[in-house]
């Protein structure tokens, strides 16, 4: 079965592509690139043993799309992760993250509605339930009350995704809800290689382990949590990645359906430092920095309904989790990029 996997290069997109091609799917890439490195695509082609077919293109262009389910005749489903991510970034610079991700997906739905695909897996994410009402959040939890562009770039395309889905009684959307996703392949070929200084924990914490950063700044240690840092529902990468093909298997149904990802557990900033001590035999060294603006305190999934219906449930222990993040950075010091390849 061919899916077409829109920013299969990036992070969650070559994990996916690994399992996708492991439970025997013919997934098909699309990519600008502008957040990743064709290398990736290589790397995952190591893992399988395989060639997996790729597309440069940016989803805003109509017309390449378009030559794509063209010449791609027969594909069943789209997972679609491109998009950009950044939070800080989409404060900045909101119009970049509105045009990019809410565009991107129009163009993607009408190249999908002109040639009959209707199905679509969608990367949303906790952030559509913004402050919570209560914890843990499960799918029934209000959303929209988002804190940033980005966040709210999601909740709109959810949005669009429901209005397509009332449109056409044909047409199967899947929402899923990422929580933090980490984590890398067992192999160390792929992996989270963030450009620049990291803004998320655990890529931050890798480089620290490899002595390209000095040391962590953990922000904040008076949160009303169990020591005082930020609690987080961290998830493993290839937990993630089992997710959507369990998706692709089981969410068959017609309509929408919306899935939390996540392990149901919190782990604080100070639990994440103490599981990659363990992991790596080293020491991380931090110091307690001022709180992050706009940082919730503390959330966690309520994971049950993917495991209910999808028969899906996360493996990986945090332990897991930190530990092939080292692995990945100290076979990786430089990334992708300048790697030995
Ligand atoms: P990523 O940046 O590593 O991957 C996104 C990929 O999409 C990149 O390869 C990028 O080059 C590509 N891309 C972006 N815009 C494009 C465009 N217009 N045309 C073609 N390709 C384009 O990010 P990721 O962490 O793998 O996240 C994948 C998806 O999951 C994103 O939609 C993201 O918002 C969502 N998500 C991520 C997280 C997270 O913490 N990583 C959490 C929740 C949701
Ligand atoms: N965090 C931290 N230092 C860092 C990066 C993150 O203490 O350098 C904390 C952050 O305050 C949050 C948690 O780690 O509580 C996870 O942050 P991340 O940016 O990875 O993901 P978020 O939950 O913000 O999406």
């Amino acid at each position: 079965m061919k899916i077409l996997v829109t920013g299969g290069a990036g992070y969650i997109g070559s994990h996916t592509l690994v399992e996708l091609v492991k439970e025997g799917y013919e997934p098909i890439v699309v990519d600008n690139y502008c957040n990743s490195f064709p290398e990736a695509v290589k790397r995952v082609e190591r893992i399988v043993g395989k060639k997996i077919k790729v597309y440069e293109a940016d989803i805003r262009d109509h017309d390449a799309l378009s030559r794509i389910f063209d010449k791609e005749s027969g594909i069943d489903c789209v997972i679609h992760f491109a998009g950009l991510k950044a939070v800080g970034e989409s404060c900045k610079d909101p119009l970049a993250y509105y045009d990019n991700n809410i565009v991107g997906t129009l163009v993607l739905l009408e190249a999908m509605k002109a040639h009959g695909v209707k199905r679509i897996i969608f990367s949303s994410s906790a952030t559509v339930y913004g402050d919570p009402v209560y914890l843990p959040y499960d799918e029934d939890h209000p959303v929209g009350n988002t804190t940033n562009p980005y966040g709210t770039t999601k909740y709109f395309q959810e949005r669009i995704l429901r209005d397509v889905c009332a449109a056409d009684k044909d047409f199967t959307a899947v929402l899923l809800r990422y929580f933090n996703p980490v984590g890398a392949h067992e192999s160390g070929l792929i992996g989270e290689d963030p450009q620049g200084i990291p803004n998320n924990l655990t890529p931050f914490i890798g480089r620290v382990l490899t002595g390209k950063l000095k040391e962590l700044s953990v922000f904040g240690d008076d949160y009303d949590t169990t020591d005082g840092t930020c609690e987080r529902d961290y998830i493993h990468v290839v937990d993630l990645a089992r997710g959507h093909v369990a998706a692709v298997k089981k969410a068959v149904q017609k309509g929408v359906c919306v899935y939390n990802l996540g392990t149901g557990k919190s782990s604080s900033v100070l639990d994440v430092v103490h599981a990659f001590e363990r992991a790596s035999g080293k020491k991380v060294p931090y110091k307690i920095s001022p709180r992050r603006d706009g940082d919730l305190p503390a959330y966690y999934a309520d994971a049950k309904k993917a495991k209910r219906e999808l028969d899906w449930e996360a493996k990986y222990s945090l332990d897991e989790m930190c530990g092939s993040v080292y692995e990945f950075n100290l076979k990786n010091p430089d990334g992708y990029n300048k790697s030995n390849k």
